[in-house]
């Protein structure tokens, strides 16, 4: 069977990418700053490691594609003063955890954490290592912007520990840049990618993104020729969501300017084509990776699990995240910290948690995350692990499931065997689609139902 512009059609429908599930619309202000700081504290003992979020939500100038939570400011002091609070919030959270739980994974993203002046970096990353003990094998990684980036910038990521970077390209085109506001000449990606590699960082991500304004399908295969050449070791390319119900600023996005829908399945067909003939594994939900990156091996040995970072290799961790907007998790918990810059300020200063709102989850949310997992990261379920596992009747309790599941059956995106569902090659592009039958809150009649990004 074919990806064709009829099924890529069929199944472009609006649905979550699932790095939580429940998705975080359900979190609800009933669960706060009491519950999660009881959670902390009953949960030391619970044998899982950490992964370790911060969030530093200052850029420059505003993408107008941005779906993220950010702040565009050019007034520097605005980040000095948050660290402040950063490191007040790091402090009174490590007060509650038990200092013998190793940091496997930890991850600065934003925003623009490179934002943060070179010295400002090392002085974060000391403070916090100076509270979690950090494994020597953990993935550290930080989200990179090439603008305003300085060579020491790359000297101070390498100094602090990090061992893997995520480089913001989406894309090379002249006049795609300008309409988005995110001007970022080759020249400037081959620089700042050139530093990365002269200081030895084991791992290079670049991300890519389409359905931008203006793009065609010659323009960005014009794009990808550039990164090809350059080859880093993994690549996510993401499709714009354009939400500007959500986000207003996505309304200085030309709606006219932006790709047709044939012109989005023709640039998705080729981008396949492109990085999977260029000797990348596509791993599902937009990410590739060399074939011998961890990220592969993980998803062939089952141990590929989902989480707000996206893709990670580290399973069961407890996620512990600093800075407005940031999201921790434990096997039973979401929690989401003030949205508000000012109201994470005033509670930090308080002494208090910053949490604003967040989410017990139930039996079945467990069972639902997990078998969404199985789909999204190991491209398979078996029934019959999995039944036992949680002690149900598979068909029974998915009952609701398996006319969506058979439907893709038939179009070929997974194939359903009597202890088995699996996601063919075709499907990998479906994942959002085939996790979303087993969600429940899909389900749900509501009129107060979120608004997801288009799956395809
Ligand atoms: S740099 Fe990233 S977070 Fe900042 S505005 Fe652009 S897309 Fe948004």
């Amino acid at each position: 069977m074919e990806v064709t512009a009829a099924l890529l059609e069929k199944y472009s429908k609006a649905g979550p990418r699932y790095t939580s599930y429940p998705t975080a619309p359900y979190f609800a202000e009933t669960f706060g700053e009491k519950e999660w700081r009881e959670e902390i504290l009953q949960t030391q003992d619970s044998g899982r490691d950490l992964s370790l979020y911060v969030h530093i939500p200052f850029c420059d100038t505003l993408c107008y594609y941005c779906g993220c939570n950010m702040v565009a400011t050019r007034n520097y002091a605005r980040a000095t003063d948050y660290l402040g609070y950063l490191e007040r919030e790091i402090d009174l959270v490590a007060g509650l955890i038990s200092p013998r739980r190793a940091v496997r994974q930890f991850h600065w993203g934003g925003g623009t954490p490179t934002y943060l002046r070179p010295d400002d970096i090392r002085r974060l990353f000391a403070h916090i290592k100076g509270r979690f003990p950090i494994a020597a094998d953990a993935e550290v990684g930080c989200e990179v912007d090439p603008r305003e980036l300085t060579r020491d910038h790359v000297k101070a990521l390498a100094d602090a520990g990090f061992n893997r970077l995520s480089l913001g390209v989406q894309d090379l085109d002249d006049k795609v840049q300008q309409a988005v506001n995110r001007i970022q000449p080759e020249s400037l990606v081959r620089q700042v990618y050139g530093w990365m590699r002269e200081d030895g960082f084991p791992s290079i991500n670049m991300d890519l993104m389409v359905g931008l304004p203006h793009q065609t399908v010659a323009g960005f295969s014009a794009t990808l020729d550039k990164i090809i050449d350059m080859a880093p070791d993994r690549l996510a390319v993401f499709n714009y969501a354009h939400v500007p119900w959500l986000k207003k600023h996505q309304k200085l996005i030309h709606e006219t300017d932006l790709p047709d829908f044939s012109t989005r399945v023709a640039l998705q067909l080729m981008i396949l084509e492109r990085l999977i003939g260029a000797g990348y594994v596509y791993i599902g939900m937009d990410h590739f990776a060399r074939p011998n990156d961890e990220l592969v091996k993980a998803q062939r040995n089952k141990t590929l699990y989902r989480n707000f970072q996206g893709y990670t290799t580290h399973k069961d961790c407890d996620i512990y995240a600093f800075g407005v907007t940031a999201i921790s998790q434990t096997e039973e918990v979401y929690v989401q910290n003030q949205k508000d810059l000012a109201d994470y300020r005033a509670r930090v200063s308080e002494g208090r948690l910053a949490t604003e709102r967040g989410l017990r989850i139930t039996r079945d949310d467990r069972l639902r995350r997990e078998a969404i997992a199985h789909i999204m990261c190991d491209l398979e379920l078996d029934k019959k692990v999995f039944a036992q596992k949680w002690e149900i009747e598979f068909d029974a309790y998915f009952a609701e499931a398996l006319p969506e599941l058979a439907e893709m059956a038939k179009d070929g995106l997974v194939e359903l065997e009597a202890d088995r569902i699996r996601v063919t090659e075709i499907g990998r592009i479906f994942l959002r689609n085939i996790a979303m039958s087993f969600d429940a809150y899909l389900k749900q009649a509501s009129s107060e139902k979120p608004r997801y990004s288009r799956t395809v």
